[in-house]
């Protein structure tokens, strides 16, 4: 997790580069750095350390895990193109597809239930541009076979990208699994912190790196701020000591629900209930600290659950010491999805970030709050 950029000084943790500009040389003096939109050396510390944390030999860093993703989706699929999508995604991303990819770019996005591998091949071909899914999912916590859709885009020479957020790189590798693209976004677990905004691609394919390089610092400019790599250098640092302990508390607080009897189901990984924990064994190397679960009950209960909580902060965003309980249809009623194209986010579902405080603690809050 260590990080090589020592700026000559032998600095343990890489400098803050707030220069906007570096003294022009020339011949062997020239300059690996000239204006901080192309190449910040802060930036190329983090790019560097992403990139080789996710098995890939380029890193990209973003303005938000939103500028990664329409950077890639909009630089590899030209208007009236075609992409393939798993149909539950990040509401962001939802709205990315059907408002600015389709409506706007003409692109042609077809939206399947990516559990089922046979559903992506049945729509991509040749001419399909980029497959795109996300696991697990947002809000959800369904999974996708990366395997198997890495065969179906190998076969038919279309790029494939993984949005490997919930994961996080300590518990997923999507490249190892066939993928040419993994994305997170950093404002998540691999800052961890709650205080950057942020995204990364990571890809091993030079042709796509050269393409997203190209429009991150220069065709779009949207490049992460030399603080905000700092920091997101930092929290990788902790990731591996943070996603044990989210691992832990997540299972704990997943169990707990499963036994509470206002509580109908549970959507956890790790959990022997979830139906595809045989592929979240195989494809992950944890489970992560991200969970959701359907209450049974009403919506003034559920909301009188979120006004009880002491210890979970009722909030968006996810993956930070924190816990936090995100209620998509009451909290982001314009991003859950009624399930017309993607797939539908019951009105009960409550989502849960589960942070790195004490587990017994987060127990009896819920214990506290539910009904
Ligand atoms: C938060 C999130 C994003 C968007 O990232 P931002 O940093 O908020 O722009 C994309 N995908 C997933 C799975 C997320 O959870």
């Amino acid at each position: 997790m260590g990080n090589d950029s020592r700026g000559g000084t032998n600095d343990v943790v890489p400098p803050i580069h707030l220069s906007t500009t570096f003294g022009w040389a020339s011949g062997a003096e020239s300059n690996e750095h000239d204006y901080s939109r192309e190449s910040n050396p802060t930036r190329a510390a983090l790019e560097e350390q992403l990139a080789r944390l996710d098995g890939g030999d380029h890193g990209l860093v973003f303005a938000s895990g939103m500028a990664a993703i329409s950077t890639t989706m909009l630089t590899l699929v030209p208007p009236g193109g075609h992409l393939v999508s798993s149909d539950s995604i990040y509401g962001g991303t939802e709205k990315l597809l059907t408002e600015l990819a389709a409506d706007h770019f003409g692109i042609d996005v077809d939206f399947v239930d990516a559990r089922d591998p046979g559903r992506v091949s049945a729509v991509v071909d040749s001419d399909t541009d980029l497959i795109w899914v996300e696991t697990p999912t947002n809000p959800l916590m369904r999974l996708c076979d990366i395997e198997a859709i890495a065969d179906i885009a190998d076969d038919d020479g279309v790029p494939f990208a993984v949005d490997s957020t919930f994961a996080s790189p300590y518990c997923q590798a999507p490249l190892e699994l066939g993928a040419d693209i993994v994305v997170h976004s950093t404002t998540k677990y691999l800052n961890g912190h709650s205080d950057s905004t942020g995204g990364a691609v990571i890809t091993n394919d030079d042709r796509i790196a050269e393409r997203l390089g190209f429009a991150q610092q220069t065709g779009l400019g949207n490049v992460l701020a030399p603080f905000d790599c700092y920091l997101v250098s930092r929290g990788v640092k902790t990731l591996p000591a943070r996603m044990e302990h989210h691992e832990e508390n997540a299972m704990a607080v997943a169990q707990f629900l499963e036994s509470h009897d206002r509580v109908s189901s549970v959507y956890y990984p790790g959990l022997a209930s979830h139906p595809q924990h045989g592929l979240a064994n195989q494809q992950m190397s944890g489970y992560s600290g991200m969970l959701s679960f359907e209450f049974d009950g009403t919506p003034l209960e559920l909301e009188a659950f979120l006004e009880g909580l002491d210890v979970f902060t009722p909030g968006a965003s996810l993956g930070g010491a924190e816990s936090l309980v995100e209620l998509p249809s009451l909290m982001i009623p314009d991003e859950a999805s009624h399930g017309e194209a993607t797939a539908a986010i019951p009105e009960t579902l409550v989502r849960v970030s589960v942070g790195l405080e004490d587990a017994d603690d987060l127990r009896e809050d819920l214990r506290t709050a539910l009904p």
